[in-house]
């Protein structure tokens, strides 16, 4: 793990920036101000206190820093959390319980199936985030070019640069798409990183994926019992893609999920 463990604690923070990314997701850039420093891994998350009865979960999707994180809301459910971040602006203060959760990556070579819907993306930006910037895991397109560079280098990486990660994500629209363009990068950038996104509801133009997501997972993947599976998102799809795999002989323990709603 590359941060230290840290105990939950109560934090405040600023709003640096909040981007609208779609019509109903929202980019929040938020700096610790109180304690200034927060230690967490990713696929962890901070509950924020909405008020003094109700608090709404948010994982962090940036790479880990000790002193922001980024979190991303879809506000289309519209309770009390929703309204609270969309009344929300740069230079507001914010209140959280903050690191929480345990959905980690595992450190072992098996490969990473990551399956996410919605803003479940979440977790899975901060991991790929965090991978690429150890430099460590994911396997350069350029790899030949480094190999003749830098053979030393590149021989004692050798073990770990074999690991990979695909990412499978689903949406409905094409409007509820953001992202694409930056995790496209990667997967060129990465060949130990592959990126695919399916529409359930697409438009006439959509060239790409359609429908669920769990199907893609089942059709590409090739080696089942050499991977480990990451689902977040809404329950309809991690319980379908948890019995499928149950089902194809996946063992229990090889399949982790974080359920939003
Ligand atoms: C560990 C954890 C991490 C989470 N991380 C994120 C995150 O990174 N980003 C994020 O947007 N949400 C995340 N959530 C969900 C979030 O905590 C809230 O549930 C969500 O924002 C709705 O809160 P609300 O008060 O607006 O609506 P509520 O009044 O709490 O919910 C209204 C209804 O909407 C449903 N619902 C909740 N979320 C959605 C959704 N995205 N789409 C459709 N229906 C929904 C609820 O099941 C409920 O039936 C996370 C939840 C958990 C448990």
């Amino acid at each position: 793990m590359l941060c230290m463990e840290q105990k939950p604690q109560r934090y405040a923070g600023t709003i640096l920036k909040k981007v609208k990314l779609t019509e109903t997701v929202y980019h929040f850039y938020i700096q610790h101000l109180s304690p200034p420093t927060l230690y967490f891994y990713p696929g962890q998350y901070v509950s924020c206190i909405i008020d003094p009865q109700t608090r709404r979960q948010y994982t962090c999707c940036s790479q880990p820093t000790p002193t922001q994180f980024e979190i991303v809301i879809d506000v289309s459910p519209m309770g009390v959390g929703s309204k609270y971040f969309l009344g929300k602006n740069e230079g507001d203060r914010v209140e959280y319980l903050a690191p929480l959760g345990s959905f980690a990556l595992s450190d072992n070579s098996l490969k990473k199936i990551f399956v996410a819907t919605g803003t479940g993306i979440a977790p899975f930006r901060s991991m790929i985030l965090n991978e690429v910037h150890r430099s460590s895991l994911l396997v350069p397109s350029n790899i030949q070019e480094l190999r003749t560079k830098n053979q030393e280098q590149v021989s004692t990486n050798d073990e770990r640069w074999t690991t990979n990660y695909s990412l499978y994500w689903g949406l409905r629209f094409e409007h509820d798409l953001y992202w694409v363009h930056e995790l496209e990068a990667l997967a060129r950038q990465y060949r130990g990183f592959q990126f695919f996104v399916s529409l359930s509801k697409p438009g006439s133009s959509w060239s790409g994926l359609t429908g669920h997501v769990t199907e893609h997972v089942l059709e590409m993947e090739k080696n089942f019992q050499n991977s480990e599976f990451y689902l977040c998102g809404n329950s309809a799809m991690i319980n379908e893609m948890r019995s499928r795999l149950l089902r194809m002989n996946v063992e229990d323990k090889r399949i982790k999920s974080d359920l939003f709603y």
